[in-house]
């Protein structure tokens, strides 16, 4: 059997070691009468060398760039490597091109590009009828009611790739007949991040190069800043509470430093099923694209004895409040899940360009939240859904920008 798979973001962390998975998977595939995974497309962003490479090496039909410019060079370069003729690679640029090329129909989608320009894309996929392989959580963030109910209506499946929602997947396999209904909690884990001790004042100084720096995980830039400030685990609340139909009172925060276990239900009966493993996105990747089977994976064998020690913390949410206002637009649904991610991907930008401090990231989310006076929720459909995230995030981010230099 082959399966047709697309990456939006193939150059980034999950999309790289989405086609490390890939290569494994197609490599043993024989053997272990897996199925064949045909890379069909594959888009980025700026590293247009990297996406060269993946070209010549998968050959997909269709690929995308974000310059024209580099979609331009791709063309010569492949005409000169004989990659373009050999794979007949349709080259496109641009946000537009970029929903082209999800709109190509496949067996599943990886989202693996960061930040709401994720949203369009994946819209335009879920309408082809593919099934997603979610990383880029933004899209529920910012649109979650619209893009769950447009993929019921089309019968496609969001199966997770973040490793938390991927570990809650597996567990809520153990609901037997209850369904839903007998989950008490979802309990996401966090690393904390590498500042997890500090005070906000020691927060106060620290600069991009360490929030860089992550303890137990290596992602790209965004993310891990968000790690940083606690505001990956409220997106990831959000994610939750879409992907798995919950409200935010049903859903919990444990810190667990050594990132082993994933994430954990606790159902009605005071059952906790947790999902471990050693830290390795290439894991919940795999599962993403083998479903419902499990395949063997290369990643170490984990073993608790040399860990020797599991352990769990409340989140400082005084120290760290992004977490407490992305609570906040989970319990106001609508636009405010749009209004938070956008304001948050304009704060951790001016961060990354030194230009506000570390603890200015939470203060410009919480005053984007207060002065956000567009709509709440949108009138119709998913298409209504979409436009109002849109323009949510626009206003957020535009408003964080004029006030940055009051941070
Ligand atoms: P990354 O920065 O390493 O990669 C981002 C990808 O997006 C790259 O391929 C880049 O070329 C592409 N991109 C960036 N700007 C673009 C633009 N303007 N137009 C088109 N493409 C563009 O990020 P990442 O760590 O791989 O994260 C990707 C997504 O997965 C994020 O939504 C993140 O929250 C989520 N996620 C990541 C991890 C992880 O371990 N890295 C874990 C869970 C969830
Ligand atoms: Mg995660």
């Amino acid at each position: 059997m082959v399966r047709r798979i697309g990456i939006l973001g193939s150059t980034g962390s999950i999309g790289t070691q989405t086609l490390e998975v890939i290569r494994e998977l197609n490599a043993s595939a024989g053997a272990a009468g897996g199925a064949e995974y045909r890379v069909c497309v594959l888009t980025c962003g700026s590293n247009r060398e990297l996406l060269l490479k993946q070209i010549l090496e998968f050959l997909p039909e269709t690929v995308c760039i974000a310059s024209g410019d580099d979609a331009k060079w791709l063309g010569r370069e492949l005409t000169s490597a004989g990659g373009g003729i050999a794979s007949g690679a349709k080259i496109l640029y641009g946000d537009d091109g970029l929903e082209e090329a999800a709109s190509v129909p496949l067996d599943l989608l990886v989202t693996a590009i960061v930040g709401m320009r994720g949203l369009k894309p994946t819209v335009k996929a879920i309408r082809a009828g593919t099934d997603i392989a979610l990383a880029n959580k933004e899209t529920l963030v910012a649109a979650g009611e619209a893009v769950m109910s447009l993929a019921a209506e089309m019968n496609v499946r969001i199966l997770p790739v973040d490793s938390e929602h991927s570990a809650i997947f597996q567990c809520l396999e153990s609901s037997f007949a209850g369904g839903r209904s007998s989950v008490d909690e979802l309990i996401l884990t966090a690393s904390g991040g590498p500042f997890r001790t500090y005070s906000a004042r020691e927060l106060e100084s620290v600069k991009p190069s360490d929030a860089l720096r992550h303890p137990t995980w290596k992602m790209g830039g965004k993310i891990t800043v968000d790690c940083a400030t606690m505001m990956n685990k409220g997106l990831e609340v959000i994610e939750a509470m879409h992907l798995f139909g919950l409200p935010p009172e049903k859903i919990g925060v444990n810190v667990h430093p050594q990132s082993i276990v994933h994430s954990m239900v606790r159902f009605c009966d005071g059952s906790v099923i947790a999902q471990l493993g050693n830290p390795d996105m290439k894991v919940p990747i795999q599962l993403a694209l083998t479903y419902p089977a499990r395949r063997p994976s290369r990643t170490p064998v984990l073993d608790l004895t040399a860990i020797g020690s599991l352990t769990f913390e409340k989140p400082r949410t005084d120290v760290f409040p992004c977490l407490g206002t992305a609570y906040e637009a989970a319990r106001r649904g609508g636009a405010y899940g749009a209004v938070l991610n956008g304001a948050d991907e304009a704060a951790v930008e001016l961060f990354l360009k030194g230009k506000i401090g570390f603890n200015a990231i939470p203060k410009a989310v919480e005053a984007a939240m207060e002065a956000y006076d567009g709509p709440a929720r949108a009138e119709g459909g998913a298409d209504d859904g979409v436009r109002l995230a849109v323009e949510a995030d626009r206003l957020a981010r535009d408003y964080v920008r004029r006030i940055s230099e009051w941070l």
